[in-house]
């Protein structure tokens, strides 16, 4: 099975046509050249960033898929790195002295193929650790996850006793950024699109949490929220609720911006949300300050994130959770699923 592009989507929602499911003859040794593996993936990452892969557009921070190819997980980090963990596989087949048939291996430039040769030289062995399954190296030890920590850690200024505000807060991003907050005594209040997602962000230790559908106007509900108002916006989703955040932040706050999910299906000329209150900015001494994970991957607090996470999840400490699409030929849906929120937790394909 290959799931590949259709067509280009520069904007409004992306749909399940505008991806083709073929059949294609599996790869065999005897086509291997020196050096080559063959992969079959046992799970991919699902994430908000291809949506802009989809869409056809001439610039862009990230390389489009091309029509007629197979969507893949690869994106080339800003230090030339493939970003790693979003693919993890079982070796199939090797020509290469360092792999063997049955090593576990990540693929940053994997594809969305039941089975796909590789350069031996772009994979690794997935490394072992307590407590740490196959499903979590895309998960718990994933791309997403390492964006909380690095939002939070470089980016967030945290300090015990503050108020952080965190949008699409029971995502991939988000239930870490809850997790990794609290643990840093942090005041946390969730905000996701569902009260089963608020349930969920109450039980990872959020203080409170609120369903930006229901909740009436925004400004008031988080007015509600953190009566003493917001220190840090971990801000996944920009738009409306950027707004609404930036009318309740405190003096000397901090605006992480990590995603802006609610603007992903505007086309790069059309006019996105307009943020009003942006002067609170300036009236707060606040910062805004944006981040790409791509410039962090093979660096030292990639090796901190790995040791401090996978370490509290071993010990039970922080949970992590996924949703799980099963089958290949579902994963163009899982896409599209992920503009609709039907993803609690970090979106994964399990091939
Ligand atoms: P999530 O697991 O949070 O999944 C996406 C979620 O976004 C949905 O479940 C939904 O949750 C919410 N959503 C979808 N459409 C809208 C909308 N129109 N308005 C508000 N919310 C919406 O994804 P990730 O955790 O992987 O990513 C979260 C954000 O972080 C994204 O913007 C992503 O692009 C960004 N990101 C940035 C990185 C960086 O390097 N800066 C790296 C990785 C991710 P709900 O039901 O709550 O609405």
């Amino acid at each position: 099975t290959r799931v590949l592009l259709n067509n280009y989507v520069p904007s409004g929602s992306a749909k399940i046509s505008d991806f083709q499911i073929v059949q294609a003859p599996a790869p065999t040794k005897e086509q291997l050249k020196e050096n080559e593996v063959i992969l079959r993936p046992l799970y991919l990452s699902v994430d908000p960033y291809q949506r802009n892969r989809l869409s056809g557009a001439k610039e862009s921070y990230i390389p489009m898929y091309q029509k007629g190819q197979p969507i893949s997980n690869s994106l080339v980090a800003t230090k030339g790195q493939p970003i790693s963990n979003s693919l993890v596989a079982t070796v199939i087949a090797s020509t290469s002295g360092e792999f063997q048939e049955g090593d576990l291996v990540i693929d940053g430039g994997g594809k969305w193929e039941t089975e796909y040769v590789a350069r031996a030289g772009a994979i690794k062995k997935a490394p072992v650790y307590p407590g740490i399954n196959p499903r979590d190296y895309v998960g718990v030890l994933g791309m997403p996850s390492f964006t909380a920590y690095v939002g939070m850690t470089v980016v967030a200024e945290p300090k015990a006793g503050e108020t952080i505000l965190v949008s699409s807060a029971s995502g991939a991003v988000g239930q870490m950024v809850v997790q990794l907050a609290k643990a840093r005594g942090l005041r946390v209040v969730g905000v996701a699109g569902s009260d089963d997602k608020i349930e969920y962000l109450k039980s990872i230790g959020a203080d409170a949490a609120f369903n930006y559908k229901t909740c009436g106007s925004l400004e008031d509900a988080i007015k509600r929220a953190a009566p003493e108002g917001i220190d840090i916006y971990f801000d996944c989703v920009g738009g409306e609720l950027l707004d609404a955040a930036l009318a309740n932040i405190n003096e000397f706050a901090r605006i992480v911006v990590c995603g802006a999910i609610t603007q992903y299906n505007l086309s790069s000329g059309e006019e996105g949300y307009g943020v009003k209150n942006t002067l609170n900015i300036l009236i707060k001494s606040a910062k805004m300050q944006g981040f790409t994970i791509g410039g962090y991957f093979g660096t030292k607090i990639q090796g901190e994130f790995i040791e401090h996470v996978s370490k509290l999840y071993d010990e039970g400490k922080i949970k992590y959770r996924m949703s799980e699409t099963v089958g290949l030929e579902n994963g163009a849906q899982a896409i599209l699923d992920l503009f609709e929120g039907k993803n609690v937790g970090k979106s994964v394909i399990k091939a």
